[in-house]
């Protein structure tokens, strides 16, 4: 699923406004019952404001001879997103001054953007470039800057608690896979097998623009953020490297425990990093008036792989296998959130009897293992009240299901009693 709604979503020209962001976010409405929000141009938004809308319908070049060699009908890469209209013909020197190319990569077409600068441009791989002769060009861009508004998609799931989580990704990209429709694509697939399960968290699922998104969604849901006790950003997970985790700012959150307890759990290949305040909307949500439990889940990252921000970040780049494991590893990071509690050891003088309460040599039916003896004897130990089953999964090196096992084996014969909720 999540592999073909990236292929879904890969032709529309999207960006911070307009109507690609909107017909993408119906396609998100055809998995999920995402509220589609719309904020005019002009609203303040801390210390931005909403910037004018744009649209676009066709851009090309044609060469002195009237062949068209640059068209936006073939990769939308091929227009500065936001490039304001124009229609004219113009020296090949002149034109060199609105050319974007890579001539370190010279296949690729370079990803370039112009949002709150108006000017008009084209981005063309290094080599066609090179190939270009002397002469008058004519241009076209077909696309308006107005008034109008910025469109984010809103999804929340209600859980038994108040506490939330937060998922957020992108929308903002125009034809590139992982960078990140990857990410909203494992968003959504996530998002969806919530809706099967109780939940002791709500679950918040933001599909917005970046960094003028997460501003404006902050600036607009002030008092909701105190509910905040776990968030993600989602990005660049389609590609098959391993995972990278940056912090949040705070370092040591519980979610980034969790993050990385999930991570080692399954012998998948990873990198944590320490949060720098550069990056995603990780850097919105961590700013110093917020500071949130917000991480940012990758797998290559951001500008250290190739492909970022060209045309080769592709459909061929991201693979169906790898966004399912993501989805897979969400899904292990949602049962530490949604398992983790305190307990109290009932019987704390000496170890309780087990064998007399059928926990030593069978627990509902399966024989007792080694490490699941450990995980009842860990949880006993240091269940005073003080330690999370995330501490004691920490501190004993096993598997959190494995103590969240042995808690409910032990919560079954009276031996454990939940310490009070905060
Ligand atoms: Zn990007």
């Amino acid at each position: 699923m999540e592999y073909t709604l990236v292929k879904k979503l890969f032709p529309i020209c999207r960006s911070i406004t307009g109507n690609g962001v909107r017909k993408s976010l119906n396609i998100l409405q055809e998995h999920i019952p995402l509220e589609i929000h719309e904020v005019p141009t002009g609203t303040n938004v801390f210390d931005w404001k909403i910037p004018k809308e744009w649209n676009i319908r066709d851009a090309w070049i044609k060469d002195p001879d009237g062949n068209k060699i640059i068209d936006f009908k073939q990769n939308n890469l091929h227009v500065l997103n936001y490039s304001t209209p124009v229609s004219k013909n113009i020296p090949l020197q002149e034109l060199k001054e609105h050319l974007y190319t890579l001539p370190e990569q010279p296949d690729l077409i370079p990803y370039r953007t112009s949002y709150y600068s108006e000017k008009w441009g084209f981005c063309l791989s290094h080599n066609q470039f090179q190939q270009m002769k002397e002469g008058d060009y004519e241009v076209f861009i077909d696309s308006d800057l107005s008034e109008g508004s910025l469109t984010y998609g809103e999804f929340y799931i209600k859980g038994k608690s108040e506490k939330e989580v937060l998922i957020s990704a992108h929308i903002c990209h125009p034809s590139l896979a992982n960078d990140n429709l990857s990410g909203i694509a494992a968003s959504v697939s996530f998002a969806k097998s919530l809706l099967q399960q109780e939940l002791q968290y709500s679950y918040r699922f933001l599909y917005i623009p970046g960094t003028i998104g997460s501003i404006t969604w902050l600036a607009q849901n002030e008092g909701k953020l105190i509910n905040i006790k776990h968030g993600l950003v989602l990005s660049c997970v389609g590609d098959s490297a391993g995972f990278t985790y940056k912090k949040s700012r705070k370092g040591n959150s519980e979610t980034d425990r969790i993050v990385q307890k999930v991570l080692s759990e399954k012998e998948r290949s990873h990198d944590v990093r320490e949060f720098i305040p550069y990056g995603y909307d990780e850097r919105q949500y961590c700013s110093p008036g917020f500071d949130l439990p917000v991480g940012c889940l990758m797998r290559s990252h951001f500008g250290e792989f190739p492909e970022y921000h060209t045309s080769a970040d592709n459909l061929d780049f991201v693979k169906p296998e790898a966004l399912q494991d993501t989805v897979e590893l969400l899904k292990n990071i949602t049962e530490v959130i949604e398992g983790n509690r305190i307990y109290i050891n009932q019987n704390p003088k000496g170890e309780p009897n087990l064998g007399k309460r059928g926990l030593y040599s069978k627990t509902g039916g399966m024989q007792m293992t080694g490490s699941r003896k450990m995980a009842i004897l860990w949880v006993l130990n240091l269940s005073d009240g003080n330690h999370s089953l995330l501490d004691i999964a920490e501190r004993s090196g096993l598997p959190f299901h494995e103590i969240r096992d042995a808690a409910n084996s032990l919560l079954g014969v009276g031996l454990l009693k939940e310490a009070n909720k905060d």
